[in-house]
């Protein structure tokens, strides 16, 4: 028989959210991430999700990896099933677990059991099984308080599975059940990991990149799409919007001061990402802005770039040091592309001396020569949509 997984669900206290709503969203996106893997049957039944393959040719090991990377799973673990017999039961445990078994120290095993016609309670069948491997591995010894090694075996109505712990999962809330957002997304590392804590807490998202070709080579875009299609691990298929940008920076070197030159951009980047935020249903937008880290991300900056738009602007990393924002780029597969030297939109035209602490005034005199409108519809209307998977 074929090994199924165990899912525990994540943040079950789930305040203002329904549990219906929850699982039916976690089965869903478990069925999109798991369809390259073969055909598998998801289905809940007392806060516990099982994914069973439907046949032989399932690759439950590469789903079992996959699945580490959903948000809202909690734990995980690999059960493989037998009969429900108490010396088959022993033998599967032997044979699935004897490598951590004789690894081991202590350890115990727990029992559940749904199947109620059963002929042993579950503590005579977890004293059986415990019995007969305390006897079979000298290492071993019985420990219910606080063993290194839990052995699990749960009697169900069709077969008995025996498993190990639940290693933990990608934890958060399924992707979709919170909306949905706009991730602005450079070549950087702050980016691919706002839009990380983001998604974690349940948000669906449609990414958008500008793009300033020919000043940035066509390698910055891929670089981009590459972020975007290691982040689709985390969020599933994404959508990334890619901005022409080139015009709207030319038109702005031409017209504006110098030093007031990022933060009107910034502002533009702001509006067309609202724009392509209406279309695609979103709520928010979500930026890699992080306090203090460069001259457009001070408060002031903030101020004037974030009240350009009416969607709240999202910044999961704002409060956060360059390390910490490192070592979830790590932990998320990130951070080798985003150090790839390409250049970013943001380095073209960099003024030598930006300003720091702009004024809401001083930007809209800036702005006032400019035809807003038309530039921020030209650039929408050029955006080419790239699907990444
Ligand atoms: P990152 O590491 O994410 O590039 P950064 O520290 O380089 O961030 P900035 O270049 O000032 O900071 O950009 C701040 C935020 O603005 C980015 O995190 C991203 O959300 C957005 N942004 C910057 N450049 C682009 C771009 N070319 N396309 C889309 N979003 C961008
Ligand atoms: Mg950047």
């Amino acid at each position: 028989m074929n090994e199924i997984i165990l899912i525990k669900l994540g943040e079950l206290v789930l305040k203002g959210l329904n549990r219906r709503s929850f699982e039916d969203k976690l089965q869903a996106n478990i069925h999109r991430r798991l369809h390259t893997f073969g055909q598998f049957r998801v289905y809940t039944r007392q806060s516990a999700t099982y994914v069973e393959p439907k046949d032989d040719s399932c690759d439950v090991l590469g789903a079992y990896e996959a699945l580490k990377n959903v948000f809202g799973i909690a734990g995980l673990s690999l059960a493989r099933p037998c009969e429900k017999d108490k010396d088959a039961i022993l033998a599967t445990v032997k044979e699935f677990l004897g490598d951590q078994l004789s690894r081991a120290h202590t350890f115990k095993v727990e029992t559940k059991r749904a199947d109620k016609t059963f002929p042993m309670t579950s503590i005579q069948l977890s004293q059986y099984v415990g019995g007969l491997l305390d006897d079979a591995y000298e290492n071993l010894q019985v420990d219910v308080h606080n063993p290194e090694f839990t052995v699990h075996v749960e009697v169900r109505d069709y077969a008995a599975y025996v498993h190990a712990d639940a290693e933990p999962g990608a934890g958060g809330l399924p992707v979709g059940i919170n909306g949905r957002a706009v991730s602005l997304l450079s070549g950087g590392i702050d980016s691919p990991v706002s839009s990380y804590m983001i998604a974690k807490r349940g948000v669906a998202l449609d990414m958008v990149h500008f793009f300033s070709y020919p000043y940035t080579s066509p390698e910055a875009k891929d670089k981009v799409l590459e972020l975007a299609r290691l982040l689709t691990a985390y969020t599933g298929r994404l959508t990334v919007h890619v901005v022409p940008f080139t015009a709207i920076q030319e038109e702005l070197r031409r017209s504006c001061p110098e030093e007031l030159f990022t933060i009107v951009m910034r502002r533009f980047m702001m509006r067309i990402s609202q724009e392509v935020a209406k279309r695609c249903g979103a709520k928010a937008l979500v930026t890699g802005e992080c306090l203090g880290q460069v001259a457009s991300q001070t408060m002031e900056a903030m101020m004037v770039t974030g009240g350009v738009v009416e969607l709240p602007v999202l910044r999961p990393v704002v409060g956060m040091d360059k390390e910490e924002i490192v070592q979830i780029a790590r932990k998320i597969g990130t951070y080798d592309t985003s150090i790839l030297p390409y250049e970013d939109c943001c380095t073209v035209f960099t003024p030598r001396h930006p300003r720091l602490r702009p004024t809401l005034a001083e930007v809209e005199r800036a702005e006032a020569k400019l035809d807003i409108d038309a530039m921020v519809q030209a650039a929408v209307d050029g955006i080419e949509r790239v699907q990444v998977q």
